[in-house]
């Protein structure tokens, strides 16, 4: 197998991205370490810092852009701003494993540029919008603006898709899990 992969997966978020990037590190087999992203938005229940993020105050995460310590940065949604760290990258990839980044489809197309070869990228398309949005609101995380904020978005973000390298429509999961399985399969093997 080849080591040091950098896997790439965005999608506008309700796309089911979190639960297909559990699903394939669950499965163990492809030896995938999830980066944990930088940000300055607050933990969601069950959220644990860390884990799922570094959750950061503003001044702090603007500290690690000023020192250079991000891969990219992205200023997601007004004033809530997520980063890729380098020493995450570095760590998981100096130990030998493949490393899969959960980032915004800007940085999604960043990370790609910068890592050519050594990343796949993969954007995850929702069915239709009108699907996305009842996955918003059945998550019931977020706010009916927050939801209208994030449709709005994903609409524009759609637009990205053609610079990945593939698309995964999450209609039925267990068979988008199934087929970004055996993306990444064949580009780590
Ligand atoms: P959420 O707040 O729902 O966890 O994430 C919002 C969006 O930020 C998602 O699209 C997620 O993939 C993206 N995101 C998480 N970490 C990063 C990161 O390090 N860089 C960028 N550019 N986006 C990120």
């Amino acid at each position: 197998m080849k080591k040091g992969s950098v896997i790439i997966i965005s999608a506008p978020s309700g796309c089911g991205k979190s639960t297909i990037i559990s699903a394939l590190m669950k499965r163990g087999d492809l030896d995938l370490h999830f980066s944990v992203s930088a940000t300055n938005r607050r933990p969601r229940e069950g959220e644990v810092h860390g884990v799922n993020y570094f959750f950061l105050e503003t001044d702090h995460f603007k500290q690690l852009i000023d020192d250079d310590r991000f891969v990219e940065w992205e200023e997601v949604y007004p004033g809530r701003y997520y980063g890729t760290l380098k020493s995450e990258i570095e760590r998981i990839v100096g130990e030998g494993h493949n490393v899969i980044l959960d980032i915004d489809v800007k940085g999604g197309v960043n990370v790609k540029k910068l890592m050519a070869d050594r990343a796949i990228s993969i954007f995850i398309m929702p069915p239709s919008v009108d699907t996305l949005r009842c996955r918003l609101q059945g998550r019931a995380t977020d706010s009916s603006e927050e939801i209208d904020r994030r449709v709005a978005k994903a609409e524009t973000e759609i637009g990205f898709a053609p610079q990945f390298d593939h698309t995964v429509v999450n209609d039925r999961l267990d068979e988008a899990v199934d087929r970004v399985h055996s993306l990444i399969s064949d580009f780590v093997k």
